[in-house]
């Protein structure tokens, strides 16, 4: 019989695949399931970008690339950072198969037993995921008295890390609550982690989706750029999570070791899609209207839930929302599944029970038939 490590037998199964399974489930017995529970958009890679794609198989990019990935998208990277106030050059860049291999090889490289990382609660799943891998020990700050904010929750920051503590993880516009972290916020984070010597991870993977609002790049902060890794990805923002394309930029030493990693790993992110994500790069108007298309869908699901008397905090980014529900969320997950076979995913998957995630990159169709579903069982 097969022994298997620590590493991986601590970790548990995401409490997300027992929604998916039902839904699975309840879609093969004929049931038309409202789907809210995805992370991905629901759009097209926009036909440019696929084209790029296609371009570039037929001309031949088909090879193995620098393990780092290709300099002319590692110098369009750092072009786009600098226009955010980012000083990366190229050698400061690696390209990853999406932002979640990228999040993996930062946190193989600076974690190990024992060493402590603090996440801000609710926190997407993986992180957790990645740190107890690795060997971490985890410390949660709750943002859920603050409607998910940060800036009010500083004080419990403040309490929660120490000299102890090797790292942050800061994901602003947050999965999946929506909040986009205040300049205040990121000036308290920025304080704590020179006071304390703490590496911050912000992950920057939904900053193309906002509302009205341009969140800071917490490593433009004075002190910041040194200890800051900024991991971002083309998934969300261009709709292209199949093709598996992210990047992180940070110190070099950094870059140096979680290179290997990489190289050892990895190899390299698919060379054709790199050249996609050029193109990508390149992308304004079909950005502009996708994010276009989640402000309504957001504003359309406030609306459909005030008319029920549900009051959620109102998300600034990404295409998230977090409904208050009982305080067995996974109980009442698994109810709105199977009663009105609406798919949801319970709060405390991101560590804070009480709540379910919505998605709202679904059509507003089916976003209505969902809400109207949800409160003719008695959901809402
Ligand atoms: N970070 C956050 C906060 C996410 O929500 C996701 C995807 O759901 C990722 C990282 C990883 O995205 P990808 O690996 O597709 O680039």
């Amino acid at each position: 019989t097969m022994e298997f490590t620590d590493r991986v037998t601590r970790v548990e199964p995401s409490a997300t695949l027992a929604i998916s399974a039902l839904a699975t489930e309840l879609e093969a017995e004929g049931a038309d399931v409202v789907d809210l529970s995805v992370g991905e958009p629901d759009f097209p890679t926009p036909e440019n970008i696929v084209e790029a794609g296609k371009d570039a198989m037929d001309a031949g990019h088909t090879g193995y690339t620098t393990s780092a990935g290709i300099l002319e998208l590692r110098e369009a990277i750092a072009d786009k950072l600098a226009d955010d106030g980012l000083e990366h050059t190229a050698d400061e860049i690696i390209v990853t198969p999406g932002a979640k291999q990228a999040l993996y090889e930062i946190v193989q490289a600076l974690i190990e037993d024992g060493d402590e990382v603090v996440l801000l609660d609710p926190a997407w799943v993986s992180y957790e995921a990645m740190v107890k891998m690795a060997g971490g020990e985890l410390t949660r700050v709750d943002l859920s008295d603050s409607d998910f904010q940060l800036e009010p929750a500083l004080d419990d920051l403040e309490a929660a890390v120490s000299d102890d503590t090797e790292l942050l993880v800061v994901n602003s516009p947050s999965n999946p609550t929506g909040a986009v972290y205040s300049d205040a916020a990121l000036e308290g984070v920025r304080d704590l982690a020179v006071e304390h010597d703490i590496t911050v991870i912000s992950d920057e993977i939904y900053k193309e989706i906002t509302y009205g609002v341009e969140p800071t790049s917490l490593g433009t902060l004075e002190g910041m750029a040194d200890r800051t890794v900024t991991v971002n990805g083309f998934s969300k923002a261009y709709s292209m999570t199949g093709w598996r394309l992210g990047y992180f930029a940070g110190p070099e030493d950094l870059i140096d070791q979680a290179g290997k990693l990489h190289s050892h790993s990895v190899s390299s992110a698919v060379n054709f899609v790199q050249h996609a994500g050029l193109e990508a790069l390149e992308t304004e108007d079909a950005v502009d209207e996708m994010v276009a298309a989640f402000e309504e869908r957001r504003d359309l699901v406030i609306d459909l839930l005030d008319e029920h008397d549900v009051d959620v905090a109102v998300p600034e980014g990404a295409f998230y929302m977090m409904l208050p529900v009982d305080d067995d969320d996974q109980a009442w997950c698994e109810g709105a599944i199977e009663d009105a076979h609406v798919a949801t995913v319970p709060g405390s998957a991101f560590g804070t029970p009480g709540y379910a995630r919505i998605s709202y990159a679904a059509s507003e169709e089916r976003l209505e038939e969902g809400i109207e579903r949800l409160a003719e069982e008695g959901y809402l």
